[in-house]
């Protein structure tokens, strides 16, 4: 059997045939290529699982219908595939990047990720997309010749969306493009604005059905409204949960197709020949000008009304505390952390409290704390 082939890529998409390979050897899959192996991976890993207990903005128990990591991941994913077949990409890559690029979220989100840098800052602080390339890289434990799932360069790459300079020079051939201001690979560039896709959209949605954010609000916002009066006029009386999921839907397709054609302008005016070329030039993946000033817009909108939103902001503050207090309590008596934790904390020092306390999902966290710091649970 041979590995599959990439057919129909453009000169300048990334080729798993030519990859800069995994930090350590193995023998070739047979019926697949190295990107669709790094993907297979994701999905079997540990940390895949739990992104589905883990907080995009609303708390997991919340409720049933509201995105958690993992549904974000998968609709980051979908978007990011459209785009990539469309630019003659590698589809296999964007998609191995979309479903890693959150593995190293702390539970309840952006909240929690502040908590731990702030209790790490002495020792060296808490990056969530370097905690992601930790998880891959470090801390799944599933072979029995590494650690980590032995990523291909270009997955590792995609994933490590930003870095801190500090960071950049410990982490040698991947820190290199933070350090000398290039890009990563077409297929990164993409995974991370499918990112932005997904959560603008679907955080109205959810948003919405919460009932934090109302209709007539967020009318005041034209790239929606512009959506909605199309969709009223062509359905007079259709119910506002339609109307929300008919907007958004075609919002969607509007952010991908404008982000096709001023990539493509780009590409054409750049002419990148190979990877290489793309990680020597200016950023290819993007918005239009008009669309960029609609889509920051659309983020302020959401970060005023909904992330800062009082019912929002009660939740993150309790879930600030309980990670502060969760990490304080490990290390200042590390024989409460579990006995392979605590055998690592006396190796590692504090990473590996931040490691532990990153990789708890929502609602772990929340019972270790009770039963940390509540008389009568255990
Ligand atoms: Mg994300």
């Amino acid at each position: 059997m041979s590995a599959s082939v990439e057919i129909d890529l453009a000169p300048y998409a990334a080729r798993a045939a030519q990859s800069r390979g995994r930090c350590h050897k193995e023998v070739p899959a047979q019926a697949r290529t190295d990107f669709q192996r790094d993907r297979d991976r994701i999905v079997h890993s540990t940390a895949f699982r739990r992104l589905e207990y883990k907080t995009q903005v609303f708390v997991n128990h919340e409720g049933d219908l509201f995105r958690t990591r993992l549904t974000h991941s998968l609709e980051v994913a979908q978007i990011a595939r459209a785009i990539a077949r469309n630019l003659r990409v590698n589809e296999d890559l964007v998609e191995a990047i979309s479903l890693a690029h959150d593995l190293g979220h702390t539970p309840f989100g952006h909240a929690g990720q502040d908590a731990l840098h702030e209790s790490m800052q002495a020792y060296g602080g808490f990056e969530h997309n370097l905690q992601s390339l930790r998880v891959v890289d470090e801390l799944e434990e599933r072979y029995g010749a590494f650690n980590g799932l032995n990523l291909t360069f270009e997955t590792r790459e995609g994933i490590l969306k930003h870095c801190s300079l500090e960071n950049a020079r410990k982490l040698g051939d991947l820190g290199r493009r933070f350090i000398e201001r290039r890009q990563p690979s077409v297929e990164a560039q993409i995974a991370n604005l499918a990112d932005e896709i997904a959560y603008n959209n679907h955080d109205i949605d959810d948003g919405l059905r919460s009932g934090l954010i109302t209709l007539k609000q967020i009318g005041a916002i034209p790239l929606f409204a512009r959506h909605t009066d199309v969709v009223r006029s062509e359905f007079p009386d259709i119910p506002d949960r339609r109307l929300i999921y008919e907007t958004t839907r075609r919002m969607i397709n509007t952010l991908i197709v404008d982000l096709i054609s001023e990539t493509q302008r780009r590409l054409i005016a750049a002419a990148p020949k190979s990877i290489e070329d793309v990680r020597s030039g200016a950023a290819l993946v993007a918005f239009s000008t008009t669309m960029r000033t609609e889509a920051d817009e659309l983020k302020r909108f959401l970060s005023e009304h909904l992330y800062r939103h009082f019912q929002v902001m009660r939740m993150t503050e309790k879930a600030r505390r309980i990670v502060r207090e969760l990490f304080a309590a490990f290390r200042d008596e590390p024989r409460l952390l579990p006995i392979d934790h605590r055998q690592r904390v006396e190796a590692e020092g504090p990473r590996a409290i931040a490691d532990y306390v990153a990789g708890m999902t929502d609602r772990y966290a929340i019972r270790e704390h009770r039963r940390l710091f509540s008389v009568g649970d255990g």
